[in-house]
């Protein structure tokens, strides 16, 4: 008989045991083993695993329709949840579009964002500015805005191969700059690239506002945010933040764009929005940017399961989940909790190089050196073999062999937004161990 996993194509095959049921920051495989979350999946399961309340309510609209074309019926859910979310969200973000994961919004983002231009008579603003390294997705437009090669590679020359700026890799930079002065010049690179490309051509410029998967919670200085804002509003270009990973409280606020006090002018949304209860992301911008194009003829874009009544419910339990445990607060507390074991690894560990993040989106990375923070040997394996010794003793954690665009390792702990003090000491306690085998 042939093994089902056969049938499956993902990038490789899983050796990985099957997955039986999750319940809080847990999961647990059929053979009763039991694992701690200790990246919410992909930054994802924000609430933490099968939540009775958020089940319970998601099964109430099951059993009442699990689907109705948006076009043929107003749905409570789809309305509901836009509602909530903009409740949620900073002023000047009050519309929202709902979609099914995190490629789907980024691309969304900038669809809205042409069309928006179009109906300001500015036709010839299609250059999309993003960021290197950087990670927007893997569908061909989100990847090629996307700022990692190993990605882009087998598919150039893609689309049109938008333009892209150096993104601040600040714990890399040897130079004598202060860190306010750092994240200046970093944003001049997008005033350059603007005028580089001639400022009537250029659309938007995508970031995310702390780095995901290409840099692992790397975070700008604080100028960094204000200035790019500046440079956007002067040249008339619209700034999308992708705040797939960063959203729905990853950071210790709704959006992460809150920490500066920056209104983006479209956010892209996901994982944690629907926090693995259901496939569901959202773009929300202001009226100032809908409207028009609402005006001018609609939006021209939507999936067929967008705003969906299932997935709208979920993502509305969610957001009520979040509120009602005051889980937006606990990410910011227990960040600063987990950010303090993290640094007292450096201690312990020479190979620990950099430890950085915003609330619960941490990681730390590995170096061969701490005066030039040379990267590990490649040869060494270190961001598998590290995974692989946390997870046979229960931790899962997520890695990425890329630091500041170069290769190196790093590793993101994020867990389920959830978590308590007690149970990031047992999370330390497994990582401590798996670092003292990976060290032996
Ligand atoms: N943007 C960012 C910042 C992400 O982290 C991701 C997923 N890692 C995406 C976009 C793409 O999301 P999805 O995999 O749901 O398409």
């Amino acid at each position: 008989m042939t093994d089902a996993a056969s049938y499956l194509f993902y990038q490789s095959r899983n050796p990985r045991p099957f997955l039986d049921y999750g319940e809080g920051i847990y999961l647990f495989d059929e053979d009763g083993k039991r694992y701690i979350d200790g990246s919410s999946g992909a930054m994802v399961s924000n609430i933490g695993h099968s939540t009775p309340r958020v089940l319970a309510k998601i099964k109430a609209q099951m059993d009442k329709a699990t689907f109705g074309y948006r076009l043929h019926f107003r749905t409570h859910p789809s309305e509901d949840l836009a509602a909530k979310t903009v409740a949620m969200t900073p002023d000047g973000l009050d519309r929202v579009f709902f979609v099914s994961g995190g490629s789907e919004a980024v691309e969304s983002a900038v669809k809205l964002a042409r069309q928006y231009a179009l109906t300001q008579g500015q036709p010839n603003r299609h250059r999309v500015i993003s960021r290197f390294p950087s990670y927007h997705g893997c569908t061909l437009g989100a990847l090629d805005l996307t700022g990692y090669d190993p990605l882009r590679a087998p598919f150039a020359p893609m689309m049109e191969g938008m333009p892209k700026i150096d993104a601040p890799a600040t714990y890399l930079d040897r130079d004598n700059l202060t860190e306010e002065q750092r994240g200046l010049k970093y944003a001049e690179l997008l005033r350059d690239r603007i005028l580089e490309e001639g400022p009537e051509n250029v659309l938007t410029f995508v970031m995310e506002p702390v780095g995901g998967a290409s840099t692992g919670a790397l975070v700008a200085p604080d100028s960094y945010y204000g200035r790019i804002r500046e440079i956007c509003d002067e040249y008339g270009v619209l700034l999308i933040y992708d705040e797939v990973m960063t959203g729905a409280g990853r950071t210790g606020k709704f959006l992460a764009a809150e920490h500066w006090g920056i209104t983006p002018d479209i956010v892209a949304m996901s994982k944690g929005f629907g926090a693995g209860y259901a496939p569901l992301g959202a773009i929300i911008a202001g009226a100032r940017i809908v409207e028009p194009v609402l005006d001018s003829g609609g939006f021209q874009h939507g999936f067929t399961y967008a705003g969906n009544p299932l997935a709208c419910s979920a993502g509305l339990a969610v957001l009520e989940e979040m509120e009602d445990q005051g889980l937006i607060e606990n990410a910011a507390k227990m960040g600063e909790v987990l950010m303090a074991e993290l640094r007292a690894l450096m201690d312990r560990y020479p190979f620990i190089g950099d430890v950085r993040g915003k609330g619960l989106l941490t990681a730390f990375e590995f170096v061969s050196d701490l005066s030039t923070m040379e990267p590990l040997d490649p040869a060494l394996n270190a961001y598998e073999r590290l995974v692989e010794l946390a997870y046979a003793r229960g931790l899962i954690i997520y890695s990425r062999r890329t630091r500041g665009g170069t290769a190196g390792d790093h590793f993101l702990l994020a867990p389920p937004l959830i978590i308590t003090e007690a149970q990031i000491g047992e999370m330390m306690v497994i990582l401590r161990d798996a670092l003292d085998a990976f060290a032996a």
